[in-house]
């Protein structure tokens, strides 16, 4: 067994948006290395999915359908989460949409609705637990951002906006936090096989993949795996900095 294979014991970790994806495969791994892990998501079948899948490796994980949207579901999430453990250790920042459409003729809607889900969201999640963390004096914090908020991406004009509005307000809580102990970083999928990339057309996705160096997709365990590295005590030094899963696909 590799040494690393434990090295959660007993964080507790929440991560939104785990009941797909890459979010829910990070669940997993976060759980087979020994966190509790508090799953969430809109869509209470697939989460009681994944808790169960969650619970094989840690028994003491629990889930809550919660709307990212929604200021209450998430005060609810925190709170639920220090009633069942008393502390927050890791937050995984996951639950994201895309709307897209090209710029002219993309609607307030579609630019509002991504806006809530990928950044507000994020701004808010990461301000309900900060307290906790600062109180424990240790916190891990990673919010998933995306190639294209490096690249930008025709018909992704919200998207983009958020994923890079995501990178800044990171290096931002870093900078805010680090004198307790805590660190905040990115990590940026390139093109990731999941629910999301599925609905892409096959002319699309061959074009993506075209572009990528390592030529295959990347799998949500590749996304999972820089994750579990940046909230273990391995990178306690690495901080405001974002990791790129992509294949190559762009070095910054
Ligand atoms: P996915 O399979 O569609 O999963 C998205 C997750 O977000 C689902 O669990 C979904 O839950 C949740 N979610 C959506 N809206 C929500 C809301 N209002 N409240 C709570 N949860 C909500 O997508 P994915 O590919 O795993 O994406 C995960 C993250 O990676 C996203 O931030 C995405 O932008 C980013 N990313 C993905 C790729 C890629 O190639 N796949 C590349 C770069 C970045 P329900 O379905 O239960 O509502």
């Amino acid at each position: 067994m590799a040494e690393y294979e434990q090295d959660l014991k007993d964080r507790v970790a929440i991560v939104t948006g785990s009941s797909s994806g890459i979010g829910r495969v990070t669940a997993l791994e976060l759980a087979k290395r020994g966190a509790k892990v508090m799953i969430t998501s809109n869509e209470s079948k697939r989460i009681l999915d994944t808790l169960e899948e969650v619970r094989q490796f840690s028994p003491e994980s629990e889930s809550l359908e919660a709307d990212v949207t929604s200021p209450p579901c998430m005060e609810e999430v925190v709170a639920y989460t220090m009633r069942c453990y008393n502390r927050i250790d890791i937050l995984v920042n996951n639950a994201g949409i895309t709307r897209d459409n090209l710029l002219i003729r993309m609607s307030d809607q579609e630019w509002y609705k991504v806006m809530e889900v990928n950044l507000t969201s994020v701004f808010r999640m990461t301000r309900l637990v900060a307290r906790p963390m600062m109180k424990q004096r240790y916190g891990r914090i990673v919010n998933i951002t995306s190639v294209v908020g490096f690249t930008g991406n025709p018909g992704q004009a919200n998207y983009t906006a958020t994923k890079a509005g995501v990178v800044a307000f990171t290096k931002t809580v870093a900078r805010e936090l680090a004198g307790r102990n805590i660190t905040a970083n990115c990590v940026a999928p390139g093109f990731i096989a999941t629910p999301m990339t599925d609905k892409l057309k096959p002319e699309a996705q061959n074009a993506i993949l075209s572009q990528i160096p390592l030529a295959r997709p990347g799998t949500a365990e590749d996304v999972a795996q820089a994750v579990a590295f940046l909230v273990s005590d391995r990178a306690s030094y690495i901080t405001g900095e974002t990791l790129h899963v992509n294949g190559g696909m762009y070095m910054g």
